[in-house]
């Protein structure tokens, strides 16, 4: 299990990380989230090794992360930095080696990395040659060629098209269910909704947002209920409990207190509209919630 208890980074006087906590157990996908200079990398680096936090500890079943556990770890930086001088094949005998790994052990791995990203015929590429995506996809291998225990991802999805996004996660889902510890970055909550079930969203430094998903959503009671139908809003606006309507040209959202208000919204929309083709109630998205959340720190 990785630990991390109470870790703070001062850069001179500058607190950019501040009491942050989480465990992330063998087959866990978490998420680190939080918008541009929010703490992420940071804390990514003091995992690694690269920093040595201002306080608090982090550990690896037990133990501090240093040298001995490094064969054990992948890392992709969120600055890409591959030898693009080498081929595809030299870069990962490179890095397999640094990780312990043999050369026929690498090769095979490769191999098989290359043919599920569908990059196989640029093994012996130069990597200056391929498209921005594809060494994209190259450094992504290159961090899980030793098939690392703890593997952290600093910004994994940024710069690729949605379909090299799937094949990606896919990949993160196959290395979870093998038993990895996984930690990954985003500023873009939505790659994380369908995707990991634990998560900390942090603001300057701090975490605003934590836990597991499902219980996060629980805990914010509101719902958004989406009707097509035609109706006049304010007889929506009017119920009690009823938050906003917004008027779209082809629905309309009802923000709602909490589940209580649902019954209330369909008897109206039951007796008062006509043509009715839709009555949808939705949990609100990660988005919704924190910048609800983020509002409320603002606030403070
Ligand atoms: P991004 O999404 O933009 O990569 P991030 O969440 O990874 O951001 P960090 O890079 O960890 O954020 O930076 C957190 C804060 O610490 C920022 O305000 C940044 O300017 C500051 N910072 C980062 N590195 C240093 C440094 N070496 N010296 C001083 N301040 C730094």
């Amino acid at each position: 299990m990785l630990k991390v208890d109470g870790i703070t980074k001062y850069y001179g006087d500058f607190l950019a990380v501040d009491h942050l906590s989480f465990e992330v157990k063998p087959g866990e996908i978490f998420g680190l989230l939080g918008v541009n200079g929010a703490g992420k990398t940071t804390t990514f680096r003091m995992i690694m090794g690269l920093l040595e936090p201002s306080s608090g500890n982090i550990t690896l079943n037990g133990k501090k992360i240093d040298y001995s556990v490094t064969d054990e770890i992948g890392f992709l930086t969120e600055e890409r930095s591959l030898l693009t001088k080498l081929t595809v094949l030299e870069q990962c005998i490179y890095y397999g080696t640094l990780k312990g790994m043999t050369k026929e052990k690498i090769i095979s791995r490769l191999k098989e990395l290359l043919a599920r990203f569908e990059i196989s015929e640029y093994i012996d590429k130069p990597i200056k040659q391929l498209s921005k995506g594809n060494q994209q996809k190259v450094q992504f291998i290159t961090s899980i060629i030793n098939e690392p225990k703890l593997l952290i991802l600093d910004e994994p999805f940024s710069g690729l098209d949605p379909f090299n996004v799937e094949l990606f996660k896919a990949e993160i889902k196959r290395m979870s269910e093998a038993g990895s510890m996984i930690i990954f970055s985003s500023h873009r909550m939505e790659h994380v909704e369908l995707f990991c079930k634990k998560l900390v969203i942090m603001l300057h430094g701090r975490p605003v947002i934590e836990g597991y998903l499902h219980d996060i959503k629980e805990q914010y009671r509101k719902k958004n209920i989406f009707i097509r139908a035609d109706i006049n809003p304010e007889d929506l606006k009017q119920i009690e409990g009823v938050v906003s309507v917004d008027v779209r040209p082809d629905e309309m959202e009802v923000k709602i207190r909490d589940n209580e208000v649902i019954q209330k919204v369909f008897e109206v929309v039951s007796k008062k509209a006509k043509n009715v083709l839709k009555f949808v109630v939705e949990e609100p998205s990660l988005n919704e919630i924190f910048v609800e959340k983020v509002g409320e720190e603002y606030d403070k």
